[in-house]
């Protein structure tokens, strides 16, 4: 098991320290993480195959969009009405795109290459108005709690990217609703 731990973790690419990752947390337990998710050779393959995203049912979503479509995000100003999660993905607010694999890493100057990230997601100004930039938890972090989601790289105000090779369209798509939606994120 040590060997498998060892392999992992020597395929990985440095992390940059703005890249929320869930190896910050723990190096030992993420790898054992990824371990018991789908067992130590697969997960070595995984790291250097070349990726493509996953669709149902072989992604490891806990959820997908028709079971969160109802999630009622609230605004951060008080009292203003909720919204519906579906309804904001209907008006086509949330943009979720596989990366190619040339933009999967980024060179940060003096820090060398961050990755891998799988999916781009473009939010329009509907989704700024769920969370305050000085609530308990900022966006990043929630998401990377999401179930699935091992990088995340705020880039601009609206524009993400996110390391989760297992995940399908969909299951991105609500992990940003769930992020959104967590009380946390917001300071009311
Ligand atoms: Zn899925």
């Amino acid at each position: 098991m040590d060997d498998i731990v060892h392999d992992v973790q020597q395929d990985a690419i440095e992390p940059d320290p703005c890249t929320l990752t869930k190896l910050d947390f723990s190096g030992r337990r993420a790898a054992a993480w990824l371990l018991g998710r789908a067992g130590g050779a697969r997960v070595a393959r995984m790291w250097r195959r070349d990726w493509n995203p996953p669709n149902r049912p072989v992604c490891s979503c806990a959820e997908h969009l028709e079971d969160v479509r109802n999630l009622e995000l609230r605004p951060s100003h008080e009292g203003a009405p909720p919204t519906l999660f579906g309804e904001l993905v209907d008006a086509g607010v949330l943009e979720v795109v596989p990366l190619p694999k040339r933009d999967r890493t980024m060179e940060i100057y003096g820090e060398g290459t961050i990755g891998p990230f799988h999916w781009g997601i473009g939010a329009g100004d509907e989704v700024r108005w769920c969370y305050d930039d000085d609530a308990e938890l900022k966006l990043d972090e929630l998401l990377l709690l999401r179930h699935g989601v091992d990088r995340v790289e705020w880039m601009d105000r609206e524009e993400f990217m996110i390391g989760a090779p297992t995940l399908c369209e969909s299951g991105i798509v609500v992990a940003f609703g769930r992020a959104l939606a967590d009380p946390k994120v917001r300071n009311h």
